[in-house]
């Protein structure tokens, strides 16, 4: 899969995915990344890509014509077609259903905004979708560009190894993850879990979905409610409550 990302800090965000899964990724040639900085295609001497705010106010918006520039060149780094994503808080929550929707494209152009964002006839003419990370705002969409990209490079086939697998992940199944454990067996805080050192492995499944129907309940109820659970699995929830409550 190939990321073209339009951003005026290509250097830091090149660097932030240079490491773990992402970085390995890269090496691997799962994950092609290019880079267009705006920067590159003002067209006055002092490389002015920003400008006031047309019905005055504070801030700065990017300017129209070097986004344009900008947005041509990252599409002439490669021959497949892309589809131009802004990271932006205005769009949808970014979620895994999405990440792994767009895990199957070829090719993405992300663009990442600064200031009080893009000229308006930029987002409306030349953006396909706007993606958020969350309901708060960011200085700038690199950080959600980094966020996006190493949600997507890890459901791509072939990038986890077998111990690093998605599919157990939250939100995968609908679900949180369930709790994990490792050495020691035993320590002050605690011990591992009877059940995880049988080796029955239809025990191990089934305690790991009541806890992670239990983490799910604790944690984000809400997911549950869209969720339309079988008679094992409410049975296995009911269970996880019951032993929740004190006795009477
Ligand atoms: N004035 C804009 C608004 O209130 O909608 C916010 C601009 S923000 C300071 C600058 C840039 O950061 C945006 O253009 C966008 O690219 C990015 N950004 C900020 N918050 C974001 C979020 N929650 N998700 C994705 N990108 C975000």
């Amino acid at each position: 899969m190939r990321f073209d990302v339009i951003t005026l800090f290509p250097e830091a965000l090149s660097a932030a995915l240079n490491f773990g899964v992402v970085g390995r990724a890269r090496e691997r040639d799962f994950l092609a990344l290019g880079f267009v900085n705006p920067r590159d295609f003002a067209f006055d001497a002092y490389k002015r890509v920003d400008e006031r705010v047309y019905g005055g106010g504070p801030g700065m918006v990017l300017m129209l014509e070097p986004l344009k520039r900008a947005l041509a060149a990252a599409k002439a780094l490669a021959e497949a077609p892309a589809k131009v994503i802004y990271l932006s808080p205005q769009g949808p929550t970014l979620t895994q259903k999405t990440a792994r929707s767009l895990s199957t494209a070829e090719r993405l152009i992300l663009i990442c905004g600064r200031y009080e964002g893009l000229d308006e006839r930029f987002v409306a003419h030349y953006v396909d979708e706007e993606l958020s990370i969350g309901d708060y705002v960011l200085s700038g969409g690199e950080p959600a560009a980094i966020v996006l990209i190493d949600a997507v490079t890890r459901l791509l086939p072939g990038v986890l190894n077998k111990s690093e697998s998605a599919e157990q992940d939250s939100f995968e199944n609908g679900l949180l993850d369930c709790p994990h454990f490792t050495r020691p067996e035993m320590a002050e805080e605690g011990n591992v879990p009877a059940v995880l050192k049988s080796g029955d492995h239809a025990a191990i499944a089934r305690w790991r979905l009541q806890q992670s129907l239990g983490q799910t309940h604790l944690k984000r109820p809400d997911l549950l409610k869209n969720m339309n659970l079988n008679k094992v699995e409410k049975g296995l929830l009911d269970d996880f409550i019951a032993a929740l409550e004190p006795p009477p």
